[in-house]
């Protein structure tokens, strides 16, 4: 089960565990409330959220919590990347905000991090972790993708998320780095 109420991102996990052989259903389907992340780091809020979902539907659970970490902001907006967008979600409001933060700050290092949480009902959690880096740029760029996706580079590139083929992104982003531990660590025998 995904415990997520975002669809985008349970589309995203369906086509990545199916050819596993996994059915998922979702915590929105099953009704499930989202608990609140209260966690310090990107792996404590996934744990909540798998954990949750695991002891509400007796299913083992799978969460993802990511977020933007500025080298040069000590790794904010962090896991507050979501609510740096405020009550609107407007990320155009978050990119200035981080952009105002580096006030002319030399050091313009980035990078994404993705956490998965894979909780079994009366049972342990495992932690996957997930990072792409790269550098910040201003103006934000390109108008596909989401989130931070306009202002971030990443290595050994030059153009943004926001700028690139979704299939390209999708195969080097911190999603990807995270999905390829659990399928290693869970589905390989
Ligand atoms: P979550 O859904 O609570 O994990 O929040 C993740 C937030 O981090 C999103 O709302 C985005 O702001 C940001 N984020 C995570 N992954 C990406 C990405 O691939 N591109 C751009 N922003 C991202």
């Amino acid at each position: 089960m995904i415990a997520s109420h975002n669809p985008g991102k349970i589309r995203e996990i369906d086509a990545l565990l199916g050819p596993l052989g996994v059915t998922v259903v979702s915590a929105g389907d099953l009704g499930l409330p989202e608990p609140e992340e209260t966690g310090a780091t990107f792996a404590a809020n996934a744990e909540i959220k798998a954990r949750a979902a695991a002891d509400g539907s007796g299913l083992p659970a799978l969460a993802d919590d990511s977020g933007l970490a500025v080298a040069a902001l000590g790794g904010d907006p962090g896991i507050f990347s979501a609510r740096w967008a405020g009550p609107d979600k407007d990320f155009a409001v978050a990119m200035r905000r981080v952009e105002d933060a580096l006030a002319g700050e030399p050091d313009r290092r980035a990078h994404f991090v993705c956490a998965l949480a894979l909780c079994w009902p009366d049972g342990p959690c495992e932690i996957f972790e997930g990072a792409v880096h790269g550098r910040l740029i201003w103006p934000p760029r390109g108008s596909r993708g989401f989130g931070y996706d306009p202002m971030f580079v990443p290595e050994d590139h030059d153009i943004t998320f926001a700028e690139m083929d979704p299939a390209h992104k999708h195969r080097i982003s911190h999603r990807a780095d995270a999905f390829r531990k659990l399928v290693d660590g869970c589905f390989k025998a």
